[in-house]
């Protein structure tokens, strides 16, 4: 089943072509700029690698999808014949409250649920639906999927997600932790049980997806406990731009000392702050580290509190589930940055985690690194967000199920994914 998967953002669109008999990318693509001047588009196909670039005229993400359907279907770019060979659909949206724990078919009525739920992400979940309605316009025979960013989260008890604010708010609004990134986590977990040859419902776990945005996810049996983005993605960790948990009443000081309003405050917190706001260098850890190691004092201060609360998180969630079996990398820097992942399992062995330094420096794609003694495991694995979507699309269209119903055996390792593909690709003849 060919496999097309979309991640609509404010002004951008992420997408991949996947191939699913086997789960193969067959392109990729990124449109930015949506409805700006100078819209460009990049789009590549994966077998020679051949690239294309270029600006466009794209006024909504409608015209943005026509463009990228040009191009999988382009003589030059394209890896289609025709555009009937997209079987589905999945799109990414960001949050569903608790209104979807798993992945669901777009019909008319979950259509209408998405377009009430604007609201928990005004940008992601608006532009979700642009993707959605210019898909149903574009090819209104091909079934689509949401993916939701926090379905996976939503197994959390009550004492994981309600906040100690009076309790009408969550009543009246929802409000609550509802968690983000959650197809990452689900997916990376997947993976580190297959690695580790365990079955994920024996497992504890401590997911730690550190990109530009960062999320540290306590899952037990499979299922999230706990999490560390809130009811929106600024809470937790300190990342690139956004604060994390800060005391909610610098907000009110920020207000009252500088003149602000809840817009430029939000701006503040969301894009000016992290490792940005503290180094004032950049949001990349690589301009920030180069910069520690070049004597700046603050990258350096950016730099340990990126760690302090890596590490607050990690200590947090061991005693929440009482142990941990492994913690998983992933992420920008949670699987490139070997020097990162270092200082945060440092000094860590009264809790059972010894880094094997050798092997954390592997360039691998995905790897065990800790100690062979190591109580706990300790893993890097690459996140495959738009692998994770197409699943569960597939999943869907063919079997009505999303893979969170799908038990997740351990695998002998990657010899076994391939003898698990071949025989997809032996069943898909038989069809
Ligand atoms: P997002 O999807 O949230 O935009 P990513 O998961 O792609 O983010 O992570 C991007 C971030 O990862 C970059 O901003 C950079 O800080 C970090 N990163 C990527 N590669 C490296 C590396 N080799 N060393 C350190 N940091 C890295």
């Amino acid at each position: 089943m060919k496999v097309l998967v979309l991640n609509c953002g404010s002004s951008s669109l992420k997408y991949q072509m996947l191939d699913m008999a086997d789960e193969v990318m067959m392109a990729r693509g990124l449109v930015e700029r949506i409805g700006a001047a100078g819209t460009a588009i990049k789009h590549r196909r994966i077998h020679d690698n051949k690239t294309y670039e270029s600006e466009i005229p794209a006024k909504d993400h409608k015209e943005s999808i026509e463009m990228v359907l040009k191009l999988l279907t382009s003589e030059d770019y394209g890896v289609l014949e025709d555009l009937s060979e997209i079987e589905a659909v999945g799109h990414r949206f960001v949050s569903a409250g608790e209104h979807y724990s798993n992945s669901v078919i777009i019909d008319q009525k979950v259509l209408d649920t998405l377009e009430t739920l604007t609201y928990l992400a005004p940008l992601h979940n608006g532009a979700a639906i642009s993707g959605i309605k210019a898909c149903k316009e574009l090819m209104p025979d091909v079934p689509m999927a949401a993916v939701f960013d926090t379905a996976f989260h939503q197994t959390m008890p009550p004492e994981s997600y309600i906040y100690p604010i009076p309790y009408e708010y969550y009543e009246k609004y929802g409000v609550r932790r509802y968690g983000f990134h959650g197809t990452s986590h689900k997916y990376v977990a997947q993976r580190a049980a297959q690695m580790l040859k365990r079955d994920i419902s024996d497992l504890k776990l401590l997911t730690c997806h550190l990109g530009n945005g960062a999320s540290i996810c306590a899952i037990r049996n499979g299922k999230v406990y706990a999490t560390s983005m809130g009811f929106t993605p600024l809470a937790g960790l300190a990342m690139g731009t956004r604060c994390g948990d800060i005391d909610p009443s610098i907000v009110f000081f920020l207000e009252q000392q500088e003149g602000l309003n809840s817009e430029d405050i939000d701006e503040i917190l969301n894009k000016k702050s992290g490792i940005l706001g503290i180094s004032g260098v950049s949001s990349d850890f690589r301009d920030v580290e180069k910069a520690a190691a070049e004597g700046n004092e603050r990258a350096q201060i950016a730099l340990n509190v990126y760690v302090q609360r890596v590490k607050t998180y990690i200590g947090g969630y061991i005693a929440l589930m009482n142990g941990v079996d492994a913690i998983v990398f992933t992420a920008g820097v949670g699987e490139n940055d070997a020097g990162m992942r270092s200082l945060i399992c440092h000094n860590l062995y009264n809790l059972g985690i010894m880094l094997d330094e050798e092997k954390n420096k592997t360039h691998t794609k995905a790897a065990v690194i800790s100690e062979e003694d190591s109580r706990v495991r300790v893993l890097y694995v690459p996140t495959n967000e738009e692998l994770m979507i197409a699943r569960d699309t597939v999943g869907l269209v063919l079997h009505g199920t999303d893979n969170a119903k799908i038990e997740w055996k351990p695998l002998a390792g990657d010899m076994m994914d391939e003898v698990l593909r071949a025989v997809k690709r032996y069943l898909k003849t038989l069809e």
